[in-house]
């Protein structure tokens, strides 16, 4: 399997089936529904290794380019997101186009379940952006191919605690990788967004005696960790990148790993829950390399929120979907041992073992 960087997602000419093909995807779906203003992508980016699991995001794309670049982008990072993880799982992801605040409805999310439902499963749907917990519960009135499900329907409910539970190992094994000791007492820590995901990894954080820096844009948001950790000391968000510290956790934003704030940054571990962290993979991976920052790829330690939907598919069980997130300390170090023995980056050794993963699973089906 060989597919090319995602930033070559942007051919005007040539937008759907040549990107299709720059991307490896098998299937698009467009669906349209003028009865509710429905208007949707679907993107099925590979199912060698089983069903392609990727939430909804409902967002006011720009254009209809914006969206499928996304859409397909999106897609592809489920892809390998799942293979790392040793997930039976494929990669999708859907967009819904349109403010989330306008024009949602009862209707237009059961539309959108009957188009997953017409995939028969080649297709599961979760929560993203835009999206809430009960139009899940409207989804899921028309398909059973929907997992992160409110607890009261027999689902697994919020993925954030999972997902900080394997941020914070990702970061262990990066410590163990930088410092010799997976230990984070005393360490620095900044970390951006004190969301759902900040938060959780703060709880963590706090417990081992890291010191922790924390910024987020809502004085709300920093409150909810203010009041349980006192101690904890609240920064401005300009001040991310130029506060003295061991470790940087984004938990916020994408693409904050560039060349300005490369410039800044004093950390020399950088692990946290947003996705695609680097702006560009070959520019900053290189870069993170150079300078002996230790990078744990976003999408390998921010996995737990995956594991956690895929352990519903089986009949959810909670101690299995952590101990598995667990495992993202054992698996981050395994990257970090084969960058060093090839000399690439992390981001490189992280992508090579996932499309492995899938070739030989491939293998495996072949001829049957
Ligand atoms: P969230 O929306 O709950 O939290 C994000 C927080 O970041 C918010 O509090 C927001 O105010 C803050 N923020 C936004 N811009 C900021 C800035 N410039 N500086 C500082 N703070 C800023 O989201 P979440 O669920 O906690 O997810 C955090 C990140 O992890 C996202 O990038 C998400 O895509 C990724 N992620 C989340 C999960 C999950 O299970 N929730 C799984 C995988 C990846």
């Amino acid at each position: 399997m060989e597919v090319k960087s995602y930033n070559n997602a942007n051919d005007t000419d040539n937008p759907v089936i040549q990107q299709m093909l720059n991307l490896g995807h098998e299937q698009i779906v467009f669906c349209n529904d003028s009865a509710t203003g429905l208007k949707a992508i679907i993107g099925i980016h590979n199912t060698v290794l089983g069903p392609a699991l990727g939430g909804t995001r409902m967002w006011s794309y720009k254009n209809e380019l914006e969206a499928l670049n996304d859409v397909l982008r999106l897609s592809r990072g489920m892809t390998y997101k799942s293979a790392i993880s040793g997930l039976n799982l494929g990669g999708g992801k859907a967009i819904i186009i349109g403010d989330a605040r306008s024009i949602k409805s009862e209707a237009l999310m059961r539309r959108f379940g009957r188009f997953v439902d017409s995939l028969s499963g080649k297709y599961i749907t979760a929560e993203d952006v835009g999206m809430t917990t009960r139009d899940m519960e409207y989804i899921h009135m028309e398909t059973k191919h929907v997992v992160g499900i409110p607890e009261s329907l027999g689902g697994s409910g919020d993925p954030s605690p999972v997902t900080a539970y394997g941020v914070y190992m990702g970061m262990k094994a990066a410590a163990k990788k930088q410092y010799g000791s997976d230990s984070l007492e005393g360490k620095r820590i900044v970390v951006q967004g004190a969301g759902n995901v900040g938060r959780n990894l703060i709880d963590s954080l706090v417990k081992e005696g890291a010191h922790i820096f924390i910024a987020d844009m809502y004085e709300d948001n920093l409150k909810k960790v203010t009041d349980k950790h006192p101690h904890v000391n609240v920064i401005d968000i300009d001040a991310v990148y130029t506060t003295p510290m061991d470790i940087y956790a984004p938990c916020a934003l994408g693409a904050t790993v560039n060349d300005d704030t490369l410039s800044k940054l004093s950390a020399q571990i950088i692990a946290g829950a947003a996705n695609n962290q680097l702006a560009n993979e070959k520019i900053h991976g290189e870069a993170v390399k150079q300078k002996g920052i230790v990078f744990a790829p976003d999408y390998v330690i921010n996995a737990g929120g995956i594991i956690n939907c895929f352990s519903e598919l089986e009949g959810y069980n909670r101690e299995r979907a952590m101990a598995q997130t667990e495992n993202i300390y054992n698996t981050t170090l395994e990257i970090f041992r084969v960058a060093d023995e090839e000399n690439i980056p992390t981001y490189l050794a992280a992508n090579r073992m996932a499309e492995r993963r899938i070739e030989s699973i491939a293998n495996v089906h072949r001829g049957f």
